[in-house]
């Protein structure tokens, strides 16, 4: 078994910077986890530190059983793959996978032999004798990862491991990641900072703000229900709609109407200020009137392929809904908001946590 825990986590940088804020984390044996955040959030730190390269201020690291807090990376069975791959220059692709191995002192035969297994597996046979410049960006993806495949490691931590590639072979990259951990189930802890991925790829997703974790679930929650405002703003390729609202008449008002007990079950106190959240992909437009509908007019029209995404202004605020590209509105003209039931979300706007 190797899950990793992290026990109440701290790494303050000289200058007072709180990288890693008493954080708490569980990854199960197996698991393939995203680390997603912002950019500065304290992504990479969490990862260096897992890794062994950055001593935490306070807190624990355990993987398996094993408290590793205090033990040099060679010595925690982790293999990391980092963004700009760190390959050697002067070493060809054999001896890049190979490297590791001879660091644990494996003999020639046996690293060359382990190395050629694992670089076929990869689709590298052809390479093996190519140096890392005359490879693309993503053969030399391969040999980082085969080179972390080579160690056996128990667990694996890649560092944006797809962030050098150009958007169809990340593509690519993706599915073969994905396939790769399959097949080794190894516990694999890769950090992010683009959504799309870690929505794809990972079993389950830590959101991360300032050093601190602000919701940890599988991609469908924390897309679905995100925890706050922050995951509801970060999670989702449009975002979210987050509309500040009152609650008032077993309804809550917010721009462009009031959503009823139809739509939405507001929990809280008539007066209250709350935040409705709802993705414009579950908010549906007419062109004619509906009842109990929210109202305003088409601002903006973006097309986004299949749908297109249609920003209405109502009483000042903006609300997004997407359409199929074959039913988008007249510019300017008047139109009707439905959010579907059960896809309202209310946050409280005092600390923008979700209320139900
Ligand atoms: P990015 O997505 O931009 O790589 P990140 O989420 O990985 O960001 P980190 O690189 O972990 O963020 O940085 C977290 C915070 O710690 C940032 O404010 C950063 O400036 C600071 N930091 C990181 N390394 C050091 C260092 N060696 N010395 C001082 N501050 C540092």
């Amino acid at each position: 078994m190797a899950d990793v825990e992290l026990r109440a986590l701290t790494k303050e940088f000289p200058g007072g910077v709180r990288a890693l804020d008493t954080l708490d984390l569980t990854v199960a044996d197996g698991e393939f986890f995203a680390l997603l955040g912002p950019s500065g959030c304290g992504k990479t730190t969490l990862l260096r530190t897992i890794a062994g390269l950055e001593a935490p201020t306070s807190g624990q690291v355990r993987i398996g059983d094993r408290d590793v807090t205090g033990l040099v990376p060679g010595a925690r069975d982790v293999a990391m793959v980092f963004q700009d791959y760190a390959l050697f220059p002067h070493m060809t692709v054999l001896d890049n996978i190979a490297y590791p191995l001879k660091i644990k002192r494996q003999s020639r035969p046996e690293r060359s032999g382990r190395a050629r297994g694992v670089g076929a597996n990869l689709g590298l046979a052809a390479l093996m004798d190519r140096r890392p410049a005359a490879l693309s960006g993503g053969q030399q993806q391969r040999v980082a990862l085969a080179r972390a495949v080579a160690c056996h490691p128990s667990v694996f931590l890649f560092d944006e491991p797809l962030s050098n590639l150009d958007a169809r072979l990340r593509l690519e990259a993706r599915t073969f990641l994905k396939r790769l951990q399959r097949e080794l189930a190894v516990t694999t802890i890769f950090v992010t900072h683009d959504q799309a991925e870690a929505l794809a790829l990972a079993d389950r997703i830590a959101v991360m703000e300032a050093g601190r974790i602000r919701q940890v679930g599988t991609p469908r929650e924390v897309f679905g229900r995100p925890a706050n405002t922050f995951v509801a703003n970060f999670i989702g390729s449009t975002p979210m709609n987050l509309l500040p609202g009152v609650v008032s008449g077993g309804g809550v008002a917010v721009a462009g109407g009031t959503l009823t007990p139809s739509t939405i079950t507001p929990p809280t106190a008539p007066g209250e200020r709350v935040i409705v959240g709802v993705r414009p992909e579950y908010v549906s437009l007419s062109t004619t009137p509906v009842d109990g509908a929210l109202t305003g007019e088409v601002s903006i029209i973006e097309h986004l392929g299949a749908v297109s995404l249609v920003t209405v202004e109502a009483d000042g605020a903006l609300i997004g809904a997407t359409v199929p590209e074959d039913r988008e509105p007249v510019p300017g003209s008047r139109v009707w908001l439905s959010p579907a039931p059960g896809r309202v979300l209310i946050y409280r706007e005092s600390d923008g946590e979700l209320v139900t």
